[in-house]
């Protein structure tokens, strides 16, 4: 009897020590064995960081804590897990691609994500984006014009309760659950959507590629001031797979 309680005891200190070992282990389930990587990884892109502090392009602390939480291998297929913590874009199937870290982390800061706010994303892809998004506790939307790449977002997504997809063109936004505070469009449009505007709350901020498929591309800010009135600045050039949908 007591002998069984001892065991039971031991049981118990050995569950206590699991949860305080450092390398990612929770509660009875297995070390992360990305950890390290995704730790070296932050700590390149806080290197980025710090050499572009005073940019306009400048990746604030903050965002970066947030990549630190999200398991980017668990948001890639399999063949391209190894590669997940690789600051560079990967495929992610139907031609699409889930965005290099330093742009996650850029266009996260951009959009300053935090509890109390509303932000919708257009391109959801492999749903890393909205992750990154949703550990600051905002109330997240997404949206996807794929719908097979939507449906494994979704799945992948279901940890978030403050996180909703769905399957659509994101040219014209979301209409029942605007206006947001914040709008990040993970593929290059050829100009703002105007419906986009439209669903960006009076002091509200909008990041977004635009420019041409194949040639340049600069990534925009868009501020929305409480009159209403629009104010763009230039972030940086960069490349993204092209915004479908639209009227055209
Ligand atoms: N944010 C994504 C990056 C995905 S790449 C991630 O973290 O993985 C851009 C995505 O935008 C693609 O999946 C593409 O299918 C999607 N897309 C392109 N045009 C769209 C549109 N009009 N509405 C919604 N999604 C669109």
């Amino acid at each position: 009897m007591s002998g069984e309680v001892a065991i039971a005891r031991g049981r118990v200190r050995a569950a206590i020590l699991l949860t305080l070992l450092p390398g990612g282990f929770a509660f009875g389930q297995p070390a992360d064995p990305y950890l390290a990587q995704r730790r070296a990884l932050i700590a390149e892109l806080q290197a980025e960081a710090r050499a572009d502090a005073g940019s306009a392009a400048r990746i604030e602390r903050t965002a970066l804590d947030l990549l630190a939480r999200v398991p980017r291998h668990e948001y890639v297929p399999a063949s391209e897990r190894d590669d997940a913590y690789e600051n560079r874009p990967l495929a992610i199937g139907y031609g699409q691609t889930i965005s290099q870290p330093y742009i996650v982390a850029l266009m996260t800061s951009l959009a300053a994500p935090k509890k109390g706010l509303k932000i919708l994303e257009v391109g959801t892809g492999s749903g890393y984006q909205a992750a990154v998004l949703a550990e600051s506790g905002a109330q997240v939307y997404s949206i996807e014009i794929i719908a097979p790449l939507a449906a494994q977002a979704a799945q992948r997504l279901k940890r978030y309760p403050n996180v909703g997809t769905r399957t659509g063109d994101g040219y014209y936004g979301w209409k029942e659950h605007a206006p947001f505070d914040a709008i990040v469009v993970t593929a290059a449009a050829s100009s703002i959507p105007p419906p986009l505007l439209e669903q960006l709350c009076p002091g509200g901020r909008m990041v977004i590629p635009v420019g041409s498929s194949f040639f340049t591309q600069t990534l925009l800010l868009v501020h929305k001031d409480p009159q209403g009135r629009v104010r763009t600045r230039q972030v940086l050039p960069v490349r993204f797979v092209p915004l479908t949908g639209g009227p055209g």
